[in-house]
């Protein structure tokens, strides 16, 4: 089993002075309340990890994670009992690192210099976007020089680095997004985060909705975003950990969200459809060599097509309700497809091969 266990512990909007257009303040609150409630947050920590370490199966490695909140913004004293509350399981070696996600403007010699020494190897940022003018609209706070200057000092500490970005953001578009996925790409993140915004109950964004001053994006063009950012990270070597809001704790209550390209399987959606993508090119490709267009189309001449794809990537392949070989079948009526599953092959990658012979 690759990768390691993730266990995540939350911390809503905690150690943020910032109130994004974006950020669900009602829902922190009573999140925040519910945390509270807890005499003691190292129980609850304590509890959260017992919980998860459940499921390690033949993991060799464990990472706490602090997600939700602006962990290195928090006080010091708060950072500290944090950090000391998970360090008996790195001590029994049953956590093997922490990571934690934070705002750029956060990220300081000081604040690293104190929590490197408990265990902290990766620090996410919530980058957002890398055009100012849209951070501004967003009322982030910060800018991408921010970023940029976050990334550096991480990279100087040893530190692995992660980027969360958003689709849809007011002000942005297409190729805003693209700007921002390639700007990151050449700073190198080790890992990128891609996510929908979504109009939540309680936030800035919903009254700008209301009022029609912002329109989200539909749930098509922010797949078609989504792919092409993910497109310009695997170009670049950065691994997409996540695309997507996971249907967890932020949308239990399906009555906070208001409007936004939700769906539950919405990275599923995005990685068909860059598999698609690839697809048609790879059937392109066959056809202008060798095996020719000649016969595709004609009464009776119609070729076969063999897709090669990884057995884990066959749904993807398939599409959404096997929506891709629906579009494959439309985009090319003059061929037939068959799917092979290779083991051999990488996950990501999909091979054609043509044959002459009817179908
Ligand atoms: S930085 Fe994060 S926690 Fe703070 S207001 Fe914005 S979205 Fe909410």
């Amino acid at each position: 089993m690759s990768g390691p266990l993730v266990i995540p512990f939350f911390i809503p909007h905690q150690g943020c002075p910032h109130v994004c257009i974006f950020c669900n303040q009602r829902l922190i609150a009573r999140q925040t309340a519910k945390e509270q409630s807890f005499d003691n947050e190292a129980q609850r920590l304590s509890a959260v990890i017992h919980t998860y370490l459940q499921f390690k199966k033949n993991r060799s490695q464990v990472e706490l994670a602090f997600f939700g909140g602006n962990f290195l913004g928090l006080e010091t004293s708060r950072i500290l009992a944090l950090l000391k509350a998970v360090q008996p399981w790195i001590r029994q070696g049953q956590i093997h690192s922490i990571r934690c996600s934070t705002r750029p403007d956060t990220v300081t010699q000081t604040a690293l210099d104190l929590a490197r020494p408990f265990g902290l190897e990766t620090v996410e940022l919530g980058v957002q976007s890398m055009d100012d003018r849209v951070l501004v609209l967003a009322q982030r706070g910060h800018t991408s020089g921010d970023t940029r200057k976050a990334l550096a000092l991480l990279r100087e500490n040893g530190l692995k680095t992660g980027v969360q970005v958003m689709v849809g953001l007011p002000g942005d578009d297409d190729t805003g997004a693209v700007r921002t996925a390639e700007a990151l790409a050449e700073l190198g993140p080790d890992l990128a985060r891609i996510y929908p915004l979504l109009v939540l109950d309680g936030a800035r964004l919903a009254q700008w909705y209301g009022s029609g001053q912002y329109v989200p994006l539909s749930l098509d063009q922010a797949v078609d975003q989504t792919k092409k950012m993910v497109a310009v990270f695997r170009r670049a070597g950065v691994a997409v950990a996540r695309i997507g809001l996971q249907a967890t704790q932020m949308m239990e209550d399906a009555g906070q969200m208001i409007a936004g390209p939700w769906h539950p399987a919405f990275g599923h959606l995005v990685l068909s459809a860059l598999m698609f993508d690839q697809a048609c090119e790879r059937i392109e490709a066959v056809l202008t060599g060798q095996a020719g267009r000649e016969g595709i189309g004609k009464p009776g001449g119609k070729k076969s097509v063999v897709l090669q794809v990884n057995p884990r990537s066959l749904s993807r392949l398939q599409g959404h309700r096997k929506a891709n070989l629906d579009r494959l079948a439309q985009r090319y009526p003059g061929l037939c497809f068959s799917i092979e599953r290779v083991e051999t092959l990488d996950p990501d990658q999909v091979r054609a091969h043509i044959f002459g012979g009817g179908c």
